[in-house]
């Protein structure tokens, strides 16, 4: 195999390297001085709904991920929003003023930090100042692509089962009456995603340390997780258009590496991908990094767990390079 060479998709990034390590101490350092800005401006503020009849917590979740994990965990206890709706790539996503209003009056607002929602910033600063909110990125361990946070914790079943853990003790803590019913709910929702990650290492462990060519890089925490790499065409951001140059290195690595296989995503235009497909005589698959659902996932019902099924049938096929 011919090792990867272009310029940001090198794999090693993900090595834990001691600039890495200043750097995750130093996002560590901001993150717990936000959650200390939280608890203390949160302190001894009654929130406005909880304790009324019949009322139930307005949760808010910026991303379909941490909508996942909140639905599967208060489901008819909690009055469930997002914030990204179906159909919109998550990256580049900015609510309407309309929008961040209800998301300040909102119980409980649930985002993935990491640099995902460069808006959820703003809104902590003004909106939410008195309100409870919950950075999903601030319990799990972060990698870091090209120097920087990557953000699609989402994609280790593991990272999911640690984040519902804590939006179950934040609902927990809103809403004490239905304590035993988020309590289960999170059990069965672990078991799952336990189980997922079970299928996936079974499934996967004959492919380790085999790389795949993807659209934008979002799969890092997948790959570390069951011993794979990715190529990606993009970086971290897929609105960040390649160079002509990295799409010529990708061209190249797929002749020279014999590649059969680069996955496209449904929520990024296919263009570049087919591309290189042309060039390099590739077969394209989709790796979903399930940023969001489209809006036709969303109407078949399909969900977190069914999505990464599908990607493990996908990665199976072109995990042999
Ligand atoms: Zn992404």
């Amino acid at each position: 195999m011919v090792a990867p060479q272009v310029g940001e998709v090198d794999p090693e990034v993900v090595e834990p390297a001691a600039d890495g390590n200043e750097r995750t101490i130093y996002m560590r350092i901001i993150a717990v001085i936000i959650t200390l800005t939280l608890v203390l401006t949160g302190c001894g503020i009654e929130r406005h709904s909880i304790g009324q009849q019949n009322e139930k917590p307005i949760i808010y979740a910026s991303s379909y991920p941490l909508y996942f994990l909140a639905h599967e965990i208060g489901k008819d206890n909690i009055d469930l929003r997002i914030v990204i709706p179906a159909g919109a790539e998550a990256h580049d996503y900015e609510p309407s003023m309309k929008q961040l209003k209800e998301i300040g009056d909102a119980d409980l607002f649930i985002y993935n930090g990491a640099g995902f929602e460069s808006w959820a910033d703003r809104l902590l600063e003004t909106l939410l100042e008195n309100k409870r909110s919950m950075v999903a990125s601030e319990g799990v361990e972060l990698i870091e692509f090209n120097g920087v946070a990557d953000p699609h914790i989402w994609l280790n079943p593991i990272n999911m089962i640690t984040i519902g853990e804590n939006i179950k003790e934040n609902l927990m803590e809103l809403d004490e009456q239905n304590r035993e019913q988020y309590e289960q709910n999170y059990k069965e929702l672990s078991d799952r995603l336990r189980g997922l990650d079970d299928e996936y290492s079974q499934a996967l462990k004959d492919h380790r340390g085999k790389t795949i060519l993807v659209s934008h890089a979002a799969f890092d925490y997948m790959a570390e997780r069951y011993g794979f790499h990715q190529i990606p065409v993009m970086g971290i951001n897929p609105e960040q258009e390649p160079s002509p140059k990295a799409i010529a290195d990708i061209i190249e690595i797929a002749i020279e590496g014999d590649y059969g296989y680069i996955f496209m995503e449904p929520l990024i235009s296919p263009k570049t991908v087919e591309v290189i497909a042309r060039e390099a005589g590739l077969k394209i698959l989709v790796l979903n990094p399930i940023g969001g659902l489209t809006k036709e996932e969303e109407a078949t019902g399909e969900d977190y767990i069914s999505i990464m099924k599908e990607n493990l049938k996908n990665l199976e096929k072109a995990l042999v390079n």
